[in-house]
């Protein structure tokens, strides 16, 4: 038998989420992002909840070649463009649209011998001064696209560096317009984030992510309070009981001591699974629908939770790591992280179970 631990992802979920997004946005159209094997929910388990989105979003070109090979003909856009000249015979043949950030990546498109018309999304950078053009560059940036001749349509988009926090987005709108405005095409501006929380950044294209997964964009407000339903529930079972005295550690280095007498639930997850190993005393875990305290240091593949109150516990009760009642942000909350990272870093030994 494997171990109790498992992943189970609700398209259902999923499907609700990217309802929720077109709510917040209702005239623009919607790049799913499925980057990162879809936040870690799997980019082929997803993909058919996302047939009502009106393109894919993604990173890697062996994630594009993976969402063609599900028979899936939305637009694909790749969101940091191609890496090196060889891309573009894959950008080509498979009719992605690239994310154009630099002046090597225009000359490179220039130098190509492409079959097929090709749209691409010009990336100014607005603030966060990771990928893009600088604003006095979008003008000429736009104008050498213009005259590559295979390329059809340019949508100009940006990435906010602060849409979850208070600075906002206004002042990255309005860099933005200053260096696209009067420029022809599409505009593409919101992440979760900003679809939530800043109505104003309104575009023609958004591109949410962590909120189609039931996650919150925002350390201030939960997914539940924007109406998002968790698509991944991590769960597990009690392996194991122990009853120690007071004063006695438990697990490595005896991080957590006994104040009383306690019993002692043993979880089958660790993490080698993907659960945040500096998650702190006190994070919840759910035993038999119960919320139990992590006690202890998580280690590779077990974890430790005071179940004193917990009477009907005992080997096989079942334990949800995260998901509906634990959210996955809380989680995320104890361990300095957000949940971002703990459902991109699902660990490739969980089995993952579709559902409802
Ligand atoms: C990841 C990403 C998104 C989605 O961000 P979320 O915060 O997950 O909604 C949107 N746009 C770009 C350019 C990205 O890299």
């Amino acid at each position: 038998m494997p171990r109790p631990i498992r992943a189970l992802v609700s398209r259902a979920a999923i499907s609700h989420n990217l309802s929720i997004a077109r709510t917040h946005a209702p005239s623009a159209k919607v790049w799913a992002v499925v980057k990162a094997n879809a936040y870690g929910h799997g980019i082929e388990r997803v993909l058919p909840a996302l047939s009502a989105a009106d393109g894919i979003a993604l990173l890697d070109l062996s994630e594009a070649q993976r969402v063609r090979a599900c028979a899936c003909q939305l637009p694909i856009l790749l969101l940091e463009g191609f890496f090196e000249p060889s891309d573009l015979a894959i950008v080509d043949e498979l009719q992605l649209t690239p994310a154009i950030h630099c002046w090597q990546q225009v000359q490179w498109l220039e130098r190509a011998q492409l079959r097929h018309p090709l749209d691409v999304y010009l990336k100014i950078n607005t603030g966060m001064n990771r990928l893009g053009f600088a604003v006095h560059e979008a003008k000429a940036a736009y104008q050498r696209l213009r005259s590559v001749a295979r390329v059809r349509d340019i949508t100009c988009m940006t990435h906010f560096a602060n849409a979850d926090g208070i600075d906002g987005t206004q002042q990255a709108i309005a860099t933005f317009r200053s260096g696209v405005d009067g420029l022809p095409g599409a505009r593409s501006l919101s992440n979760s984030a900003a679809v939530l929380l800043h109505p104003d950044a309104q575009s023609d294209w958004i591109r949410p992510g962590i909120m189609l997964y039931g996650a919150s964009p925002s350390e201030r407000q939960t997914a539940r309070s924007f109406g998002l339903v968790p698509a991944m529930t991590l769960a597990s079972e009690v392996i194991a009981v122990q009853d120690i005295a007071a004063g006695q550690g438990v697990g490595y280095g005896g991080r957590f001591k006994a104040p009383r007498p306690m019993r002692i639930g043993v979880v089958a997850c660790g993490y080698a699974d993907g659960y945040p190993r500096i998650a702190a005393d006190g994070c919840p875990v759910l035993v038999g629908g119960i919320v139990a305290p992590l006690a202890g240091r998580v280690s590779m593949d077990m974890l430790t939770v005071d179940i004193t109150h917990i009477e009907h516990a005992a080997i096989g009760t079942p334990v949800e790591l995260w998901g509906e009642h634990v959210s996955v942000d809380e989680v995320a909350a104890s361990a300095n992280t957000s949940g971002y990272e703990l459902l991109c870093a699902l660990a490739a030994r969980v089995p993952v179970i579709e559902v409802a």
